[in-house]
């Protein structure tokens, strides 16, 4: 059975970190990823990236529509993605199973070229446009240390900052994890 992963929140080191590259053929995977997909709907999540987790691995796992009405799941695990062409704009509101609570609009490319390998080892290339290009481009900041606040204006970040600065000050030693119980 899959577990629920604790997870980090704003504050913890691992979270502002480039991740490092990782090997599809990693045993640790095969009972990594079942729980990483698991902790993704247990926090109603649409996307959930290995530093959310306390994993240094460049990995995620999105699901944009598995919420909506006669939706079924479908969770695609990406391992080292790269977005390879962003094309236009859009802005929409987003968050994050590591910042709880806090919501903003984030300026995203409108369309994406990317690429990533896959469980199974194979190399798959794709696009993707609208909300599906806004949560790979989400999870693919959090590889690189980057969380979703950091891409939002200046007036916008001014609102959040007392929430933000009180997060960050419970982390204790770079650490920040949050335990949920299975619901
Ligand atoms: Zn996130």
């Amino acid at each position: 059975m899959p577990k629920t992963l604790p997870i980090r929140i704003l504050g913890d080191a691992i979270l502002r970190k480039k991740l490092n590259e990782a090997d599809h053929n990693d045993p640790f995977l095969k009972s990594f990823l079942p729980d990483l997909i698991h902790t993704m709907y247990e926090r109603d999540g649409v996307g959930l990236a290995a530093n959310q987790v306390g994993v240094d691995l460049r990995i995620f796992v999105i699901d944009p529509w598995w919420s909506r009405e006669g939706e079924e799941r479908e969770p695609q695990v990406m391992i080292n993605p790269s977005i390879d062409k962003l094309e236009g704009e859009q802005l929409g509101e987003e968050g994050c199973i590591s910042l709880p609570d806090l919501f903003a609009n984030v300026p995203r490319a409108l369309k994406i070229d990317y690429s990533y390998t896959s469980p199974d080892g194979t190399r798959v290339q794709a696009s993707a446009e609208g909300y599906e290009a806004v949560v790979i481009q989400h999870e693919y900041d959090h590889l690189d240390g980057v969380v979703f606040t950091d891409r939002i204006s200046t007036l916008a970040k001014l609102k959040l900052k007392r929430r933000l600065k009180e997060m960050e000050a419970e982390a204790k030693d770079g650490v920040n994890i949050r335990v949920y119980e299975d619901e």
